[in-house]
């Protein structure tokens, strides 16, 4: 039997086989679309994310990718022909869930059950060749900057009972350090990012943000990080090819794009250095921390941040909304404030981690900036961009913390007006520097605590930030609607609720205002976010009953009525009310 997308499959000894053309597949043209068969009887694909924005993206990628070449998904990893976890290496809690899932699959393996099981991501990067010793049920490794290769793979696995290691690996390893201009033009996941599939996928998808990558992995080597280990050195995007994407995910319908980079403030590009033999830019490795000291020659022909933002902004005028995740406390410069000031629709919110208060924790995490350092970065912003919002981490329990150190970080934190803090118990991790260095010395019990009660003022702070909404119109993207009949719903008071908070590695929201807030009864909500990335619960006219689902995926103006440490309440206005119902149904 031939499957039309992607060769031959057949059948052989009870179980499905199929042979695809995956590895002849080479992407060398942005132009390339990936053809996308609906309806697909290939091979079923249990993809399962976790960890950072980075990986959302990667996932939705290698779901294209795959999609293209006739799998199909399913969210039942018990009758999946192929189980892939995408995985995240930055905390050992997270490590830990995947370890779990491998277990799970191993199961469904000495059952005598035909599944393949692959590792993705950070911790195949992480661990390595051994990983396949460690859990023999892993059948395929695939780093993170060698998903391009993934179809290839999983077509060895099937093909060859007992492929060959070589054959069912790809992961960077040291090469990716390498640090000359052309590796980098080499880079695999650069002919992912190209190829990316623009159609909306998803069966029925209301996806209106998406993700964009400027830069990949790191050259800041904090000391407790696994990240420049596991996705590499610091390769920035040809603006082009950015804004080449953020025009077509905007032509298929997208209206929010969040650009992606670890430090994106350190995205710069300096033309003519990267091309190929046709003259198109390539991909090219970041420069040193020394080049942002340096001002910019005059003749330099370089993009930086702030141009690369205000690019987008005016070449890109039906994108709704344009948002960057995570900026570095340092190197921030005026430039790109003054672009968020004059481009209305760059979302003034900036997530920059300040990770402790205490200069000598900064120093032995290898941050590069103060204390002082960081306030004063915060007050550049707030003085140019009043109603900017501020979101940040911090980890407690790093090694050596005193409670004196801990106590410049509660300062720190009540000195701000964070919208939110992600608090990390400090997790020492295989590679780093930090782990060599320190002994983890922090008992669990006093993380514990330093994170309950950096969470409980974080409330404190965050509750401040929400109230100075209270009375506003603002815009809010709507994302999910949520009945008084769905599930239990989450209380929407108290530090308790930033535990239930994912990192912004999640769109996802897990509030919702209280039933009975207030005594009042509440009905129907809409949930989205402001520009600022509130989390805005909208109270629903009863006019609109019929029509909530089609709100989902546009922007409506609203009153803020009310606000909790992670929550605003807000009315729709009437006049907007009917515009926002037009916009949805016209798309
Ligand atoms: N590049 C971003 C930055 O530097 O701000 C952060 C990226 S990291 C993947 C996300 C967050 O995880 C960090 O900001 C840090 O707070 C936390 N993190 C990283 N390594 C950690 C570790 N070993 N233990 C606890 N938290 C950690
Ligand atoms: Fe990790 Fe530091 Fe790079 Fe962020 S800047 S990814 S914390 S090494």
């Amino acid at each position: 039997m031939r499957h039309p997308e992607h060769g031959a499959i057949y059948r052989q000894a009870g179980r499905a086989r199929w042979r695809s053309r995956t590895t002849d597949l080479r992407v060398t043209d942005a132009s390339i679309r990936y053809a996308v068969d609906p309806m697909s009887t290939g091979p079923s694909v249990y993809l399962e994310t976790f960890g950072c924005q980075m990986n959302e993206l990667d996932s939705e990628l290698v779901r294209g990718h795959l999609r293209s070449l006739g799998y199909r998904f399913t969210e039942d990893f018990t009758t999946a022909d192929v189980v892939l976890y995408n995985t995240c290496s930055v905390r050992e809690q997270a490590e830990n869930k995947a370890y779990s899932r491998l277990g799970l699959v191993g199961l469904r393996k000495k059952a005598g059950e035909q599944v393949i099981l692959g590792v993705l991501g950070c911790m195949a990067e992480r661990d390595g060749a051994d990983m396949l010793r460690r859990f023999p049920q892993v059948d395929l490794l695939c780093g993170p900057g060698e998903l391009d290769r993934l179809p290839a793979l999983i077509d060895n696995v099937r093909r060859t009972e007992g492929a060959a290691r070589e054959e069912r690996i790809a992961l960077a390893g040291n090469k990716s350090r390498r640090s000359t201009t052309l590796a980098a033009a080499d880079d695999h996941l650069e002919l992912l990012d190209l190829s990316r599939a623009f159609d909306p996928v998803e069966p029925g998808s209301d996806r209106r943000s998406a993700y964009v990558r400027i830069t990949r992995g790191c050259n800041k080597f904090c000391t407790y990080c696994v990240v420049p280990n596991t996705r590499g050195a610091e390769v920035h995007r040809p603006p082009d090819s950015i804004i080449d994407e953020c025009k077509r995910l905007v032509d298929a319908g997208v209206i929010e794009i969040t650009l992606l980079g670890q430090t994106v403030n350190h995205y710069r590009y300096t033309h003519g250095l990267a091309v190929d033999t046709d003259g198109r830019e390539q991909p090219q490795v970041g420069p040193g921390l020394a080049a942002f000291r340096a001002p910019i020659a005059a003749g330099d022909r370089v993009t930086t941040f702030a141009r690369l933002l205000e690019r987008i902004h005016n070449e890109v005028p039906d994108l709704k909304r344009l948002r960057f995740v995570t900026s570095y406390p340092r190197d921030f410069g005026d430039d790109i404030l003054d672009v968020m000031a004059a481009c209305p629709r760059i979302c003034r919110y900036i997530h920059a981690p300040a990770q402790s208060g205490s200069n000598r924790i900064l120093k032995a995490m290898n941050r590069g900036y103060t204390r002082e350092e960081y306030l004063e970065f915060i007050a550049r912003v707030t003085d140019r961009l009043p109603d900017c919002t501020i979101a940040g981490d911090i980890i407690v329990g790093f090694p050596t913390e005193t409670d004196a150190e801990f106590e410049e970080t509660v300062s720190l934190v009540r000195a701000v007006p964070f919208k939110n803090n992600f608090i990390f118990k400090y997790s020492p991790r295989p590679g780093t520097v930090a782990i060599d260095r320190f002994e983890d010395d922090v008992p669990t019990e006093i993380k514990k605590l330093r994170n309950n009660l950096l969470l409980d003022i974080q409330s404190e702070v965050s509750r401040k930030a929400h109230s100075a909404w209270v009375g506003r119109t603002v815009d809010v993207l709507i994302e999910e609607i949520r009945s008084e009949r769905g599930q239990a719903q989450p209380e929407s008071t108290g530090s308790s609720l930033s535990l239930d908070l994912a990192h912004p590695d999640s769109r996802k929201i897990e509030l919702r205002w209280n039933r009975r807030q207030g005594g009042q009864r509440v009905g129907t909500q809409a949930v989205g976010r402001t520009a600022g990335d509130l989390i805005t619960a909208i109270d629903l006219p009863e006019s609109l009953a019929n029509d909530h689902q089609s709100l989902v995926g546009s922007i409506v103006a609203v009153e803020i009525t009310e606000s909790a440490p992670l929550l605003l309440r807000a009315r729709m206005l009437s006049s907007n009310s009917k515009t926002a119902l037009a916009a949805s149904e016209s798309r």
